[in-house]
């Protein structure tokens, strides 16, 4: 048996460049993860089957579940392997917001191709793994190489970036609502794609170089400047996702005004959303903010929670018997 932690992320940076030929966008991005974490156990069946357990009612328990679709993309490519070695039960206990814009499901995914390649014994690299896992999602090799990293491409091409500072992160979402990715991505394509690069055409390449700024994120990553960190955090998704979900643009003005008053760093939204974080440099800072939060919005839909920067993705911390 094995148990795993599997932590969230949250983006730094998000811009959207263009149109990939694939349909997807490329993007830049610069992605963190955070100390909140769902717990996976992978327990080994006799038979060559995949059992999911979790009682969270927004996550499926079948073959949709990405954690499933993990394992079965494990036993689909090493079948001599996993048909001697048997099935596993998964059980998800789920603390990541779903739907949140905070990579839940990809980091389960990420636990389960990670726990199963130590369970089954199949001798995987990290760069294969992450290969595999970008067959399930794009967040997902991010989720495996956790910490800081920047991430290009759809999201699966991934650069580890150097320890980033000790910051942490409040984050803050309305339970009842969720923010569809596609739809996130689909909704400023519609809105926004006359802004986009032409990445066929080279002579774009100066005009490339004066919009992409997300080399000043990643210098302020790397010499730990907060400052500087605060006031580089960019996410294009909000130019659609802020519109269309009112509280949430309102949440993150509140965010905004508590990090203003209480020494934070900087407020933005995660990935697709809906959920806003506000940087800071301590947990006691954290929680002065999280209590300003609460007391400005009075709705007990808000969840809100203090997550410290990570320096790994996934976690194994129990595979005894
Ligand atoms: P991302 O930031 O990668 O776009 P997200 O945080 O916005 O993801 P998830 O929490 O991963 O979104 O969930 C998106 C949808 O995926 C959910 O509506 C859920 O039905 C489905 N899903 C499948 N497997 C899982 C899982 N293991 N955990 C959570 N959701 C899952």
């Amino acid at each position: 048996m094995i148990r795993l932690l599997a932590n969230a992320k949250i983006n730094l940076y998000l811009e959207i460049i263009g149109n990939r030929p694939d349909g997807f966008h490329e993007l830049v991005m610069v992605m963190q993860s955070v100390a909140l974490a769902d717990r996976i156990t992978l327990k080994p069946l006799n038979v060559p089957a995949i059992r999911l357990i979790c009682d969270h009612p927004q996550v499926p328990s079948d073959y949709t579940n990405l954690a499933y679709r993990a394992a079965g993309l494990l036993q689909k490519r090493f079948p001599n392997r996993t048909n001697r070695v048997g099935g596993v039960e998964i059980t998800i206990d789920k603390k990541i917001p779903v739907g949140a814009g905070l990579a839940g499901g990809s980091a389960n995914a990420a636990a389960a191709l990670f726990g199963l390649n130590v369970l089954w014994q199949l001798g995987l690299t990290r760069i294969e793994l992450q290969e595999l896992g970008a067959e399930l999602g794009s967040d997902v090799p991010f989720c495996l190489a956790g910490g800081a990293a920047i991430a290009t491409g759809r999201g699966e091409n991934i650069d580890s970036l150097p320890k980033a500072p000790p910051l942490c992160a409040v984050l803050a979402k309305y339970t009842s609502l969720s923010v569809s990715t596609p739809w996130a991505y689909k909704t400023y394509r519609q809105q926004f794609e006359r802004t986009y690069l032409s990445l066929k055409n080279t002579a774009s390449l100066e005009e490339r170089q004066a919009r992409i700024h997300s080399g000043e994120m990643v210098r302020a990553m790397a010499t730990h400047s907060t400052a500087t960190i605060g006031s580089h955090l960019h996410n294009d998704l909000e130019k659609v996702v802020l519109p269309a979900h009112p509280k949430v643009a309102q949440l993150k003005e509140i965010m905004t005004t508590v990090s203003a008053h209480t020494g934070g760093i900087g407020t933005m939204m995660s990935g697709s959303g809906p959920t806003v974080f506000t940087l800071c440099e301590t947990v006691e800072q954290a929680s002065q903010i999280l209590h300003a939060v609460r007391s400005q919005v009075n709705d007990r839909d808000l969840q809100l929670h203090i997550a410290p920067f990570a320096s790994q993705g996934i976690q194994i911390v129990d595979s005894g018997g």
